[in-house]
């Protein structure tokens, strides 16, 4: 990422600044001045924005340090004005493993949020200043906590829930309910933030839905494109359907029925060793498509829908 800075490393990972990061602390510091508070608040107003993100880098090192543990690295975290993100390599499909890791983020949040309520427990108030600077970040660590629970994707709660979801049910349809479920989280906090004039709740909001949707096309494509397993494996995913439409509907001469959906038509395609297929209505091949073509309509989200409809376009 050209547009981030270095700013260390810790076990490994580059910790990095997006620079639109840097317009967090300066908007602050102005907001601050203007509204007539003084220098010194001014300076406390910015002085607690890094603080946070401290607890936000923190965060995102439970994540990274959690994954380490199951041998996934992480290529770096960058710190957006928004939060931050952490590039790990991949997500495992272990349900148990994508737990912990998502999990461990906000585990951190609270441990910081029970280190500053036992510290204050036991030395005192303090200062006024000092007491309301860390009363306030505890409470910033709550509310994190909270964000993150909420089961949408990208964030932690969304992986949480597929992850439990996916101890019963195959993965890419914990995928798809955990995805449709932050959808309607996402619809409902952007019109409340239309509603209540919250800016940046809203654009956080649309930021989500497509996350989410982002992320469950992603994994219906990876599902669609590598091969079934075998029959002596276990069943997973989207195998059952697969295996039924092999030995009912696909045709010996490659010929593919035009009401198949192009999501299922890539499966088979994948396990076949060509990149085209024909496609068959009534009997009669009315025409051919290419693999490249279908993994483009899965990527525009059109899986669901009929295979005739790439030979319409
Ligand atoms: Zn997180």
């Amino acid at each position: 990422m050209i547009n981030s800075w270095d700013i260390g490393s810790v076990r490994g990972i580059n910790l990095r600044v997006h620079w639109t990061f840097l317009l967090l602390p300066l908007w602050i510091f102005a907001s601050a001045i203007s509204s007539g508070t003084g220098l010194t608040s001014a300076f406390a107003s910015v002085l607690f924005v890094f603080a946070i993100f401290g607890c936000v880098l923190l965060h995102e090192l439970g994540h990274a340090f959690a994954a380490q543990q199951f041998g996934i690295g992480t290529r770096d975290i960058t710190l957006l004005p928004i939060g931050g993100v952490a590039a790990l390599e991949r997500m495992p499909r272990v349900p148990l493993q994508e737990l912990w890791i998502a999990s461990a983020g906000p585990l951190v949040n609270v441990i910081i949020a029970m280190i500053i309520f036992s510290v204050q427990a036991i030395t005192g108030p303090g200062s006024f200043a000092t007491h309301q600077f860390f009363s306030q970040l505890m409470i910033a660590n709550v509310i994190l906590v909270l964000f993150n629970l909420i089961p949408a994707f990208p964030m932690d709660g969304g992986r949480i829930l597929r992850s439990l979801l996916a101890f019963r049910i195959p993965y890419a349809t914990a995928t798809s309910i955990a995805a449709r479920t932050g959808q309607i989280c996402a619809v409902g906090f952007g019109l409340l933030g239309l509603f209540t004039g919250q800016l940046m709740m809203f654009l956080v909001a649309v930021f989500v839905y497509f996350a989410a949707r982002a992320e469950n096309r992603m994994v219906q494509y990876q599902d669609a494109s590598s091969p079934p397993p075998r029959s002596s494996e276990p069943a997973q995913s989207s195998a059952p359907g697969f295996r039924w439409s092999r030995e009912n509907k696909f045709r010996n001469d490659g010929g593919v029925p035009s009401s198949l959906s192009i999501q299922s038509v890539a499966a088979w395609l994948a396990n076949q060793r060509r990149d085209h297929c024909q496609i068959v209505e009534s009997g009669k091949v009315i025409g051919q498509v290419t693999r490249s073509q279908l993994t483009a309509a899965i990527y525009r989200g059109l899986g669901g829908v009929p295979v005739s409809r790439l030979l319409a376009a």
